[in-house]
């Protein structure tokens, strides 16, 4: 349904339109400007650093990463117990050392490099699918590479997205953060699913806390079905 407008979108319980939370949330956060974090494949590497642990714990441990071996390429071919040792500082570093390592494998097998780009040339569900392939990507993980690396329309739902989408009866109480993907990201256009994702983000973290939601600052407020709860 991607692509086919805000408009026709139908949610059925009582909710804030998309179309509002882009205008407001707008006029919030400011504009937003995609830009490459990382190539797929060093974003692929990052993505599994980063589970389970912080945005600093996974940076500090990509950094590491890449300043030992200085390419993905090198990873790849380096002993497990060498990367092991290099992304220590970043936790789980020896369940997350052989998953990058095999991973890595994987892609090598598959791709005969580890030059993910081709993936923008596909489809998006294809290039989701194929990344969903590998072991231990889910559509979280699969939309993080697609976005952030190639600039496609996925949609990646966080914690903060989860959260605030259910308050705003974007999603209902019961659905699960993997299938809150396909859900949300067709609710606005192509274009603004990066924005929709770093606004939701934003929001989440300073207003929409998890524990005590600032409800009476929210330019939401007036609309969201949550709001009752928290007054
Ligand atoms: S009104 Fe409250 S619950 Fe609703 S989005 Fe705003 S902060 Fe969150």
């Amino acid at each position: 349904m991607a692509g086919s407008g805000v408009s026709s979108v139908r949610i059925r319980r009582k909710h804030v339109p998309p179309s509002r939370i882009m205008e407001s949330l707008g006029a919030e956060y400011g504009p937003v400007r995609w830009a490459p974090r990382y190539d797929p494949a060093s974003e692929l590497v990052y993505t599994i650093l980063s589970q389970h642990t912080s945005d600093v714990n996974s940076h500090r441990a990509f950094g590491s990463l890449m300043n030992h071996f200085g390419s993905i390429e090198a990873v790849a071919d380096a002993p497990v117990e060498e990367i092991e040792e290099s992304i220590r500082m970043g936790g789980l570093a020896k369940v997350k050392a052989p998953r990058i390592k095999e991973t890595l494998r994987i892609v090598r097998e598959r791709v005969g490099s580890y030059d993910l780009s081709f993936l923008a040339e596909m489809p998006m569900p294809e290039a989701k699918a194929w990344l969903k392939d590998l072991p231990g990507i889910g559509p979280k993980t699969a939309a993080i590479i697609l976005c952030f690396s190639l600039g496609m329309p996925a949609m990646p739902v966080d914690t903060h997205i989860y959260r605030v989408s259910k308050r705003l009866g974007l999603i209902g109480r019961k659905v699960s953060a993997d299938a809150a993907h396909d859900i949300l990201e067709p609710m606005v256009e192509p274009e603004s699913v990066f924005a929709f994702h770093v606004y939701l983000i934003r929001h989440g973290r300073a207003v929409c806390k998890a524990r005590r939601p600032l409800c009476n600052r929210c330019v939401l407020a007036s609309g969201c079905p949550s709001r009752p709860l928290f007054e």
